[in-house]
């Protein structure tokens, strides 16, 4: 068990539990796992089970009106929310690189109706869940943020990674272009801090966690963003994504900086995440795969059906304990 200084104040960002008065706020799912899929069925005697007529009946229409508004009846909406599926049609895929093949891809969704609304990008790092309509489940996407004047459209675009055994990306990847496809959300996952509350954030991004870092590059209202992008490969930074991050930097003006890390050339050391942790008040944001997050800042856990930030372990809490003062971390 590791001893904190009495300069050393460590506070996990505690954003996720003031966001339950949200009106778009709506948790993510964990993920099903495929054997929870599989049916068995053995032919045995019928059994009727005797219930009250009027308690038949309240039974019967609590199942319609819940099965309504999940996934099925629910009228269409128009217009992206947190409780019912909206159409987008898919208006393209874009691979990050052709050679070699990159399993991560930009998808474009265009609304089917016109927007009615913009996505609140200001106020945090947003999520939406995107649905596999045959088995029912939906998966969240962190939006890419908007390139103004290309998507007036109200287009959301999405980099993801290809699971070969995942049902959602499996889906997702299969379709083709003009294809329809059903969101929900967003859902804030981190609130940006205010103007004044920190100095600097440190964005730990591994592969695919480079869509919230941008998300955040693009409006956080914090005068330096750093971010460090972690990927097996350098064709992962190539391509469409080199030009999503060049385009972003440069608007930016000297407030935001990507540096890359790549595994097989080293990765990031824990004396990366010591220089970038320099300076005032730092907050730490660490996103990506869930083994990438424990050996970074420690694990994320789930209690009673939610999932929490865990104890601060890993490479931030090792440069903490060296360096005292006063850090935010928050894993996304
Ligand atoms: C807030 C948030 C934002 C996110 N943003 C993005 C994003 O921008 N881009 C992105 O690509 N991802 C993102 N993700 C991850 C995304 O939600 C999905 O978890 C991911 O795409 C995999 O979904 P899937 O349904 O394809 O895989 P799943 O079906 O959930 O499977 C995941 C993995 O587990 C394996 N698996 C499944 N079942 C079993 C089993 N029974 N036994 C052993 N292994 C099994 C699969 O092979 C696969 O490798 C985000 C997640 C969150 C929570």
């Amino acid at each position: 068990m590791a001893t904190f200084t009495s300069h050393t104040r460590f506070l996990l960002h505690l954003h996720r539990t003031h966001l339950h008065h949200r009106t778009y706020q709506f948790r993510n799912a964990p993920p099903i796992h495929r054997t929870q899929h599989t049916y068995t069925h053995t032919p045995r005697k019928p059994t009727r089970l005797k219930l009250p007529p009027t308690l038949s009946l309240f039974v019967a229409v609590s199942g319609l009106i819940y099965y309504a508004a999940t996934f099925h009846i629910s009228p269409q909406p128009k217009t992206l929310n947190p409780q019912t599926f909206t159409a987008y049609t898919l208006a393209s895929k874009t691979p990050v690189a052709t050679s070699p093949p990159s399993h991560t891809t930009i998808f474009s969704l265009r609304p089917v109706h016109p927007p009615g609304q913009q996505l609140p990008s200001t106020e945090g790092i947003l999520s939406v869940q995107i649905k596999q309509p045959q088995l029912q489940i939906a998966r969240s996407y962190s939006p890419l943020p908007s390139n103004t004047g290309e998507e007036d459209d109200g287009a959301l675009r999405f980099l993801v990674k290809l699971e070969p055994g995942g049902e959602v990306t499996r889906y997702l990847f299969s379709l083709g272009v003009e294809d329809k496809v059903f969101l929900r959300g967003p859902t804030v996952e981190y609130i940006f801090p205010p103007a004044g509350e920190v100095d600097k954030t440190l964005f730990i991004a591994g592969g695919t966690g480079i869509a919230p870092a941008l998300q955040l590059a693009a409006n956080s209202l914090a005068p330096e963003t750093e971010i460090f992008w972690a990927v097996r490969s350098r064709a992962e930074t190539g391509g469409a994504m080199a030009e999503e991050v060049g385009r972003l930097v440069r608007k930016a003006g000297g407030k935001v900086s990507v540096r890359v890390f790549v595994d097989e050339e080293g990765g990031i050391g824990v004396h990366d995440v010591e220089r970038g942790m320099e300076g005032g008040k730092v907050a730490v944001v660490v996103s990506g795969p869930e083994g990438f997050i424990k050996w970074v800042a420690g694990e994320k856990v789930w209690r009673g059906g939610r999932e929490e930030q865990g104890k601060l372990g890993g490479m931030v809490r090792k440069v903490l304990e060296k360096r005292g003062g006063e850090v935010t971390v928050f894993k996304l």
